[in-house]
């Protein structure tokens, strides 16, 4: 079943989406070359504890951290760890607070110091995809449009492998409701979608094909051809003529261009305004 939401419901949902956003620009501001993954969990599950909020992550279906975080070929629901992290890797950190009753949901990927060009592309035009699916949410419009939009970008455009397997979805009082909101589709094909409707849009594009894969964990997705692979995500308000972020990258945006530890000459060629 899918759930209009009334005007309160997208209220507290966007209180708890900008709450991702302020979780992930505390990270923006934390990362540099040498820290392990699993204190990036730390310091994050005590601010949205701080914050009054609960990491919806931890425990869902038995995921153990606060925070997924995927270096390099992990493309999504990596384990924080003791891997330190080096210059030239990128890193894409999701996550999910959960208060007052509702979820927000959204993940962004970092450069950390000098990342290849080619990787750098991949990040931008990743996430500017989450913008194309985002004008496509609106009144009318079926879950397909806002798959094409994503595919025909990222993989028609540019030659990137959408990954198939995992899907954006329904967000609210669950982490993941219906419908659920493939990366890839045709116009026209899918649910309808109505004004009130909350989705987290959220592409998962490798530079690569594709093809991934389940480590034995049970949790960690990596690309089979150990190309590197970007996920942005943005908990979505469907709107009459397009959707509405209810999350924001202008904080994350912010913070990283000022962390000079991820600030090198590559990155500020490549970083794009999200306010597309
Ligand atoms: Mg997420
Ligand atoms: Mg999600």
């Amino acid at each position: 079943m899918i759930h209009i939401r009334s005007k309160e419901e997208i209220e507290i949902i966007r209180n708890s989406a900008l709450m991702d956003s302020a979780t992930l620009t505390e990270v923006a501001k934390f990362l540099k070359p040498g820290i392990t993954t699993i204190s990036i969990d730390k310091m994050a599950e005590a601010f949205i504890r701080d914050n009054g909020g609960v990491p919806s992550f931890k425990g869902y279906n038995g995921f153990p951290y606060s925070l997924c975080i995927s270096v390099n070929d992990v493309v999504v629901h990596g384990f924080p760890s003791n891997y330190e992290l080096k210059d030239g890797d990128i890193i894409s950190v999701d996550c999910g607070f959960y208060k007052n009753g509702y979820h927000g949901d959204s993940a962004y990927t970092f450069a950390i110091g000098e990342v290849k060009p080619e990787v750098l592309k991949l990040l931008r035009v990743t996430k500017e995809s989450v913008y194309r699916g985002i004008a496509q949410a609106c009144e009318n419009n079926r879950v397909g449009n806002i798959s094409y939009a994503v595919e025909s970008y990222t993989n028609g455009e540019h030659g990137y492998g959408v990954v198939r397997e995992l899907v954006g979805h329904g967000v609210g009082k669950k982490l993941h409701e219906d419908p659920q909101v493939p990366n890839y589709g045709k116009r026209g094909d899918g649910k309808k979608l109505r004004e009130g409707m909350v989705l987290a849009i959220e592409p998962m594009i490798n530079l690569g094909t594709k093809d991934v894969f389940t480590e034995r964990d049970g949790w960690t997705v990596k690309t089979k051809d150990g190309k590197p692979s970007a996920h942005f995500e943005h908990t979505t308000a469907v709107r009459k003529v397009k959707g509405e972020p209810l999350s924001s990258f202008a904080p994350i945006e912010e913070a990283e261009a000022a962390n000079t530890e991820l600030n090198s000459a590559h990155y500020q060629q490549a970083v794009v305004s999200s306010s597309i």
